[in-house]
């Protein structure tokens, strides 16, 4: 297929998903992040393969990437990291599970169930202990539980928070502090509603770096997709997603030559180029330009050469024995995006999320 495309392997997919899951202590669940369109992926198809495959629970982090997924036919738990008073009427109507993070929105989704007249709709509480992100404080737990006591509309399904460092070795100490936070303020919220809602702290760098965070159940995400936070962790997943697009055009350049807007890149020498119809509307940072990041083709390296445009960039192939059409590898399985990532002082987060919607998903199993 001659064109730039972004093909998503789900058998490394369920590869991931298991090699999580056998890292997890016994009876603990998991909850599949496909926020961010599925980190760039396909967030539908990522969550009906795993909701095919078991998986217990679903996050996305705004109320439309929910609704998105229940118009595709997942009937998996959702639960909505960050919601808005303004997604209220929507998150009550698809059944979607808010993550309450705040006295503000504790009250306005309490008032909101009640004028809703539901019956117990699951709410999460997040705690804050130490990322300083969203979430409640210790101090907030009397409010917590007089608002949750006064009424039966709403009924706290899961308490749970988010690690700041969990890849970070040089911060366990913190780590272990928030773990200790957390399991502190949880018994005593559960100790105070009378009930126990399941607990959750753990992203992917926490199932593997810290079991004793597993709690309940695990949020994965970026594991999911093949990638570990760390090269010994990267050895056992598999990434997901291939980002390839083709050679559109050769150019001989000769001495004194340049390549591109503003003639970024001027020649010294005699070289080839070949011009990719991808650019930074594509999810090329421009920050990619003029040598900093690379491509691979027929497994050598091709630098970037000159500024990033929207819809192109050119490389250097003078080195490469390549022809018009020949495919182009972006990132991928044998090209890892932690390269380009780093490439420009980045992560693999925003290199696999800024792979735009213009790029067609293709699927393989
Ligand atoms: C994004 C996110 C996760 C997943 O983190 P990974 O590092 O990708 O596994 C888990 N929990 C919360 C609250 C998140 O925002």
């Amino acid at each position: 297929m001659g064109i730039t495309r972004l093909e998503i392997d789900l058998t490394s997919l369920r590869h991931n998903y298991d090699y999580l899951k056998s890292r997890l202590k016994p009876n603990v669940r998991m909850m599949a992040v496909v926020k961010a369109f599925g980190y760039g992926s396909d967030a539908a198809e990522v969550a009906l393969y795993l909701e095919k495959l078991g998986v217990d629970y679903i996050a996305v982090a705004f109320t439309q990437e929910g609704v998105a997924l229940r118009d595709a036919g997942v009937s998996t738990p959702i639960l909505v990291l960050h919601p808005q008073p303004d997604n209220f009427e929507n998150i009550v109507e698809r059944c979607l599970e808010p993550s309450i993070y705040s006295a503000r929105i504790l009250k306005a989704f309490s008032t909101f169930a009640k004028a809703k007249k539901q019956k117990n709709y699951p709410i999460h509480l997040k705690i804050n202990t130490g990322l300083n992100r969203l979430g409640f404080k210790k101090s907030d737990l009397e409010f917590i539980v007089d608002q949750c006591q006064q009424t039966t509309a709403i009924k706290v399904k899961s308490i749970f928070s988010h690690l700041a460092a969990s890849e970070d070795k040089k911060e366990e100490a913190f780590t272990r502090n928030q773990i200790k936070s957390f399991t502190q303020t949880a018994e005593k919220l559960i100790e105070r509603l009378g009930y126990r809602p399941f607990l959750h702290q753990s992203n992917t760098s926490a199932i593997l770096n810290y079991p004793e965070a597993q709690f309940d159940m695990v949020r994965a995400g970026i594991g999911l997709y093949g990638y570990g936070n760390s090269p010994e962790e990267d050895l056992h997943l598999k990434p997901i997603a291939t980002l390839v697009s083709v050679i559109s055009q050769i150019h001989s350049i000769e001495p004194g030559e340049s390549v591109g807007y503003n003639r970024a890149f001027q020649a010294e020498n005699k070289s080839s180029t070949a011009t990719i119809p991808i650019g930074h509307a594509d999810g090329i940072s421009r920050a990619l330009g003029n040598g900093v990041g690379y491509v691979q083709i027929h497994g050598k390296i091709a630098p970037i050469i000159g500024n990033v445009c929207m819809d192109m960039i050119m490389v250097d192939v003078t080195e490469i024995d390549c022809q018009e059409g020949d495919d182009v590898i972006i990132f991928g399985p044998d090209h890892s995006a932690v390269g380009l990532a780093e490439s420009m002082n980045s992560i693999p987060y925003e290199v696999l999320t800024a792979v735009s919607q213009r790029v067609k998903r293709v699927f393989h199993l």
